[in-house]
């Protein structure tokens, strides 16, 4: 199946940052894999800007560069060639008054402008501030920012009021790729859509629920942020936060912006404070091939987690006493993404202790081979009596949606072409990053005030003892980590 294209208006997108890490890898190439959808405009343009001397020529060399490594397997030169018209590079400095009037010249009036922050959180304000000053920022324009949004409450407070003093909530695009992936979407089709589940998402007839986000990497060059970081604040408050905000969350009436953001927000300021045993801290050690956590950021004492697994409950009439166990971390067995919805056991089995029981248990996900699975119950083949197992009713989008997995974007491509579209129903609203926050740092300062040394764990496990004894004490296990 071919997916369907939806031209967007005329657009000039500055990605301030043009020449980073991020820019490259994602922006760029999530970009050109639109134009070749034949999503652009023919007179969009892409401006990157950094600091830095740079001509166009030098910049679209390093366009193309990126495209041919992380552009997916379509590739023409002839598309390369069409795509890099449209790019161009003005050197600005966020901090410096130069380089201002140079960028406005390019952007004319009466165009969605769109200004990407693809640069340290710290220049966001600066940048803001700019776009106003200069006049760059008109009615038709719209700022993209980057995780990660804060360190703490008061830090993403602090960047809300900024950010606010040059641009209405409606003009900021706080982006968590997350939201872009398609099986999250998904999941939203799959609750909303049918009769099927929705009556059934509910402490009555759901046990629990699991989240799990587990990587094989090691923090590698990103130590000294990492560091700093730490799994709470790297994935749990942001990306698993919003996992858990669309399983969790009421139907909202419409799917509309702040329609879905409500329900969101009522999910997070629902959560419970998490007590001590319910929360788990780990730190991979060494083993003969890789390096410890300690060692890869070149700290011998630090208490950062790298692992951390936490019990947590929505308090309200859907999903009172159904605890959420989620975990995440790095260097884990397998490199794996995925929500799974646990359900009850049937009330009674009529078939008798041997023949077996089984949940029904419905799995999202997210990496690798985004799709879902419906575990149900059936007869084992053959002969020998009524003996149940499980089989799986499986969607997975790479096979059954699209014949060609280059044709499924990538969660940026999406989110990009929403800001030009002024979608942002799968953006993160200011009030939204603040609760998570507000949930995130009592947990965080409690460990900290104790002086806590997350557990160690071995490279390739599941994470810390503790962390399945989180689980195995209320009688319940965590699904197997399997890439
Ligand atoms: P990077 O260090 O690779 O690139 C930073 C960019 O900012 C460069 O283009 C640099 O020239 C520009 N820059 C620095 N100081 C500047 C200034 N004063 N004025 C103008 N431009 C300036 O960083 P990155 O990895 O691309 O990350 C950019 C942002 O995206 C950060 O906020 C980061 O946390 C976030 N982010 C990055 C990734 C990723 O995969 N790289 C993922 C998620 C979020």
């Amino acid at each position: 199946m071919v997916s369907r294209v939806i031209p967007v208006d005329p657009f000039d997108l500055v990605i301030f940052g043009g020449t980073g890490d991020l820019a490259r890898r994602k922006i760029l190439p999530g970009l050109f894999r639109r134009f070749v959808a034949g999503q652009m405009p023919d007179d969009a343009q892409i401006i990157g800007a950094a600091r830095g001397d740079m001509d166009d020529s030098e910049y679209r060399a390093m366009t193309e560069d990126a495209i041919r490594e992380f552009g997916g397997r379509k590739v023409s030169d002839d598309a390369v060639a069409r795509f890099l018209e449209r790019v161009h590079f003005t050197t600005v400095d966020a901090m410096g008054d130069e380089g201002w009037a140079k960028l406005a010249e390019k952007l004319p009036p009466g165009r969605v402008r769109a200004f990407y922050f693809s640069v340290a959180p710290s220049l966001f304000g600066a940048l803001a501030e700019r776009l106003r000053h200069f006049g760059l920022a008109d009615a038709a324009s719209r700022i993209v920012v980057e995780k990660p949004f804060g360190h703490d409450l008061h830090s993403a407070r602090a960047l809300n009021r900024v950010l606010e003093e040059y641009f209405a909530e409606d003009e900021i695009y706080r982006i968590d790729h997350y939201l872009g992936k398609e099986t999250v979407q998904n999941l939203m089709a799959v609750r909303f859509g049918n009769m099927l589940f929705e009556p059934l998402w509910n402490a009555q007839y759901v046990d629990h629920i699991q989240i799990t986000v587990a990587e094989t990497v090691g923090v590698g060059g990103r130590g000294s942020y990492y560091d700093k970081s730490g799994a709470m604040r790297d994935m749990v408050q942001n990306h698993i936060m919003q996992l858990l905000c669309l399983i969790a969350m009421e139907p909202p009436a419409r799917f509309e912006p702040d329609a879905v953001r409500d329900e969101k927000l009522k999910v997070i300021r629902a959560l419970d404070p998490v007590p001590a045993h319910h929360l788990v801290r780990g730190q991979y050690s060494g083993n003969g091939t890789h390096p410890s956590y300690c060692d890869d950021v070149e700290d011998p004492r630090s208490r950062t987690e790298s692992f951390v697994a936490l019990r947590a409950h929505v308090s309200n009439w859907r999903w009172a006493g159904t605890p959420f166990y989620i975990r995440t971390g790095k260097r884990l067995r397998a490199r794996t993404s995925e929500i799974a919805v646990v359900f009850k056991d049937a009330p009674h089995s009529i078939f008798g202790a041997d023949a077996g029981r089984h949940r029904n248990v419905l799995v999202i996900r997210l990496q690798p081979n985004e799709g879902m699975t419906l575990d149900v119950t059936i007869k084992e083949p053959g002969p020998g009596g009524m003996r149940l197992m499980d089989a799986p009713l499986d969607l997975t989008f790479a096979d059954a949606m699209s014949p060609d997995a280059d044709e499924v974007p990538d969660a940026y491509e999406r989110l990009i072409m929403d800001v030009i579209r002024g979608n942002q129903t799968l953006f993160m609203r200011g009030d939204e990053v603040e609760a998570a926050w507000a949930w995130t740092d009592p947990l965080i300062d409690e460990w900290e005030a104790r002086g806590d040394v997350p557990q160690p764990y071995d490279i390739g496990a599941a994470g810390p003892e503790d962390a399945l004894m989180l689980m195995h004490r209320d009688g319940r296990k965590w699904r197997e980590i399997r890439g």
